[in-house]
């Protein structure tokens, strides 16, 4: 079939296997590939090779790639088109793909195949003569070719006929009409795509054609042609409540979005951008259920102490009952760690009903963070207001604003002058995210901040803030504080009763002065939480098997090995043996040993400097 003169595809042929569009020889189609043999093909061959061979592919039709690699081969279908790949584009949006633009030269049928994987290459048979599409003969084929070959041959004498013309408005003539006919043309295939439920993620050529030509043409733009879920996002549009600046940003980009072809990059940037605005809480709020009685003891219940911390806010609560568009002071919670800074602020949220979210302020250095980047950049998102925001889902929550003191600076602007807009009543009912670029409302928000000192705290935010000192704790309030609250949460937490755990009063204090340092109480609820641990284990074990010994600082020891143990009794009781079996050695205790010997090693030296030199002194003198 062959002829002598004929440029000849290579004999063995990579090969790409298709379900959807068909590859004719001298026509040129975008193939979208994610399967794992084509995307090796992809890799290993377009991507790896220099020379031109290695851009010649076989394009298999009517045969699907099995999703995994692992899978067999389906029968392949016999005839396919060697194809050039002229283009390769790669995305991981909405999944890892490439989109091949293949350029057809010739027919082939594969004689065997030579291996499966990693990508499948055959051996073929060249079908078709290339001189034919490289150099046509056109008055000799047309003929043969029948009713086809007419066709083509008048798309093609248009063509030349577009080419030919010289002035603009000659130019313009000849391409109009074919320009609408491929507009009808593919309107029809727009509708025919939409039918079929699998086609709905497909990117075609037809598609971003379609989109080129609806930008071009705007009168031909169709409204009822919209994508489903285009559609699906303009209901939430208007359905989301949002103020009239926001809305008419988001039919904008709605209306850009229609006609962006879903593989270009800007479409999944303003996609994400349109389904934060709708998600944004405009106008949803949760309703304020604030009785100052209730919101006493629901404090006292939940912290021992801190008396004139919890005076403070009820004072803060009740002026909020009285005056709900209050513009005071924002709190400012400050003291060392574990004092219960955080906690007292999800009792608040708590007490009023709302919605909590915590944002971490520590090492911010770059105002974006708090204000979003500009959409401009690549991977932009909103800033961490925004995002509580959308996290929260209502617009009114109490956003505890964590370590204020720890914000950094950078050349990237100073988060502090952002924070200052967050918190500024009088500015804040238009704060605007960068990213956003319209404003929302936060005046509803709680906003309560926490630090462990003044001293870092940007002046001019420590300015708008009310501070609340929560000094540390004395010995005997944390052990007030770990029997009234931290034992019962951790039992709660470890699912343990106190009919299985018994921490006694006289324990506590040595837990707290030989295993903790500190002016909270975190590490000693981490103690607790440890002691709970290693009871819990004893106790699943007991309900298994029954292998314990009496003797619960015994019990360690033996039942790892014992058999005949017997099972120990409980509650367990955490005495001062138990303690050290389960924490180990008092930590501190050896730490202040250790320091009196460095001091009293130092008052030895210091000691014999001062002998020899007044031995030295003496000596000289007399
Ligand atoms: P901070 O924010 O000050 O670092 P947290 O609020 O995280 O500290 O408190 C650490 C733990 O200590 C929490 O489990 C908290 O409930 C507990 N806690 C601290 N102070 C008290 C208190 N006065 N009464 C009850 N629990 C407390």
């Amino acid at each position: 079939m062959v002829s002598s003169g004929a440029i000849q595809i290579p004999s063995r042929l990579p090969l790409l296997l298709t379900h959807e569009g068909v590859l004719l020889p001298g026509s040129t189609v975008r193939f979208s590939v994610d399967s794992p043999r084509n995307m090796h093909l992809v890799r290993e061959r377009l991507l790896k090779g220099t020379s031109l061979k290695s851009t010649i592919i076989g394009v298999i039709p009517n045969t699907r790639d099995p999703e995994h690699d692992t899978d067999d081969l389906p029968t392949l279908h016999k005839i396919g088109t060697a194809g050039i790949a002229v283009q390769v584009v790669g995305s991981n949006w909405p999944k890892p793909h490439y989109t091949l633009l293949i350029t057809g030269l010739c027919r082939f049928s594969v004689s065997s195949l030579l291996k499966e994987r990693p990508f499948v290459l055959a051996e073929v048979k060249q079908l078709d003569q290339l001189e034919r599409y490289t150099t046509p003969q056109r008055d000799a084929t047309a003929t043969d070719d029948g009713e086809l070959g007419e066709l083509s041959e008048k798309f093609y004498q248009a063509a030349v006929q577009v080419l030919d013309a010289l002035s603009l408005e000659e130019r313009f003539k000849k391409a109009l009409p074919m320009l609408t006919r491929q507009i009808e043309g593919l309107k029809l295939l727009q509708k025919t795509r939409k039918m079929s439920p699998d086609n709905e993620k497909r990117v075609t050529d037809v598609q971003s054609l379609y989109a080129y030509t609806v930008i071009y043409f705007p009168n031909l733009e169709d409204e009822d042609d919209d994508g489903d879920d285009t559609a699906a996002l303009e209901r939430k549009v208007h359905g989301a409540n949002m103020p009239e600046a926001a809305l008419k940003i988001c039919l904008k980009e709605l209306k850009r979005l229609k006609k962006m072809p879903q593989s270009m990059p800007e479409y999944a940037l303003t996609r994400n951008y349109l389904d934060l605005m709708v998600e944004l809480p405009w106008s949803k709020s949760t309703k304020d259920c604030l009785d100052i009685r209730a919101a006493r003891t629901l404090l006292d219940n939940d912290h021992y102490a801190m008396d004139k911390l919890k005076r403070r806010v009820l004072e803060y609560l009740a002026v909020r009952q009285l005056k709900t568009s209050l513009k005071g002071p924002i709190l400012c919670f400050v003291g060392p760690p574990g004092v219960g800074k955080t906690s007292v602020g999800r009792s608040i949220a708590r007490t009023l009903g709302r919605e909590f979210h915590r944002i971490a302020l520590g090492g911010v250095c770059d105002q974006s963070d708090i204000r979003g980047h500009r959409r401009t950049y690549v991977g932009s998102m909103p800033g961490r207001i925004i995002n509580g925001l959308k996290t929260v889902g209502v617009n009114n929550p109490v956003f505890l604003l964590d370590e204020v003191d720890k914000l950094g600076k950078s050349l990237q602007g100073d988060p502090a002058a952002a924070l200052l807009e967050v918190l500024d009543p009088e500015q804040n009912h238009s704060f605007t995210d960068h990213y956003l670029n319209v404003a929302f409302d936060l005046s509803q928000v709680l906003f309560i901040a926490t630090a462990n000192t003044t001293a870092t705290i940007p002046p001019a935010l420590l300015d708008r803030m009310e501070v609340l000192e929560v000094p540390g704790y004395t010995q005997e309030e944390k052990v007030e504080i770990a029997h009234r609250h931290l034992i019962p949460n951790q039992l709660e937490q470890h699912g343990l009763t106190p009919q299985q755990l018994h921490i006694p009063q006289s324990t506590t204090p040595d837990i707290i002065s030989r295993y903790t340092r500190e002016a909270g109480v975190r590490s000693l609820e981490r103690k607790i939480g440890a002691i709970c641990r290693a009871v819990a284990v004893k106790v699943a074990e007991v309900n298994h098997t029954a292998v314990f010994d009496l003797a619960f600082s015994e019990c360690f020891a033996v039942c790892l090995f014992s058999d005949k143990a017997a099972p120990p009794e409980l509650p367990i009781v955490i005495d001062h043996i138990a303690l050290k079996d389960i924490l180990g050695p008092p930590v501190f205790e050896m730490e202040v040993s250790r320091e009196r010997e460095r001091a009293a090693c130092a008052v030895f030296i210091i000691h014999k400097v001062i002998t020899e030199t007044c031995r030295i002194y003496s000596h000289d003198h007399f």
